[in-house]
């Protein structure tokens, strides 16, 4: 039993008992791991906001090999960034982000990458213009897909590596772009703006951050569709991203709210 320390970002806290609590961090050095924080709730002075769902902070824990539970002994909070947002529509994208995440990664496999993108995320859900953020929520989900092995293909025929069909062809099944002969035989294809198109590309490939600037806010809800088919086609266990649904019960009027329909 080591003890050590990671930065990591906290996506679901259950109560243990009466007292303490479970925290499911996902950590910079070791992947997902489950914590308990003993006396958490009983004494919450002692760990501050570090352990508010969306926190980032830097934790010392035991980690036990081969074990569920790993015991946390202190933390440092970095950026509470659960408890900095007000606002009900950049709180359900942040959740999105972490949900996402959640979904997709499991075990202590760390991997860098998509741990400062699921940070650059979180901070852009906080602080970019609030009409940026589908698209920051879009970016996302494409950067994850990549790194985890799914980079959609748009430069070539994502079946047989042919010269694309002039009129933009999305095969969510197939993972990207067609030919005119694969197209033919394809069933589910989504046809794309050209707009719709760059913007995917750009998505893709300009940090999260900037994603606003590349993506219209009335061509969001066009590509979130394609993007939530091409999701659920390669991970199994992406159903949908429940936190964005919140946003349908709200008033209708912002600027942002045109891409849910
Ligand atoms: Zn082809």
């Amino acid at each position: 039993m080591a003890l050590v320390r990671s930065e990591g970002i906290v996506l679901k806290t259950y109560a243990l008992g009466d007292t303490s609590r479970i925290v499911c961090v996902y950590t910079r050095d070791h992947g997902l791991v489950k914590m308990v924080a003993k006396g958490a709730r009983k004494s919450p002075s002692r760990f501050g906001v570090a352990l508010e769902p969306l926190s980032r902070a830097r934790f010392h824990f035991y980690l036990k090999p081969d074990r569920d539970l790993h015991l946390v002994s202190q933390t440092d909070t970095l950026d509470p960034i659960g408890v900095r947002i007000a606002d009900l529509s950049r709180l359900a994208h942040a959740q999105a982000a972490v949900e996402l995440l959640d979904r997709l990664v499991w075990g202590e496999e760390p991997h860098v990458e998509l741990y400062d993108l699921l940070a650059a995320t979180l901070v852009a859900a906080a602080d970019a213009p609030a009409a940026a953020l589908p698209a920051i929520t879009i970016a996302f989900e494409l950067q994850v897909a990549s790194l985890l092995g799914y980079r959609p293909c748009l430069d070539a025929c994502a079946n047989c590596g042919g010269t694309l069909a002039p009129d933009r062809l999305f095969s969510p099944a197939r993972g990207g772009l067609m030919c005119a002969n694969c197209a033919a035989r394809e069933i589910g294809l989504v046809r794309l703006s050209a707009d719709a198109l760059a913007g995917l590309a750009l998505l893709l490939s300009r940090p999260v951050a900037d994603a606003g600037q590349y993506l219209e806010v009335r061509r969001s809800g066009e590509i979130l569709r394609v993007v939530d088919q091409f999701l659920r086609h390669h991970f199994q266990r992406f159903q949908g991203l429940r936190s964005l649904e919140v946003l349908r019960s709200l008033p209708q009027g912002a600027e942002e709210n045109s891409w849910r329909n």
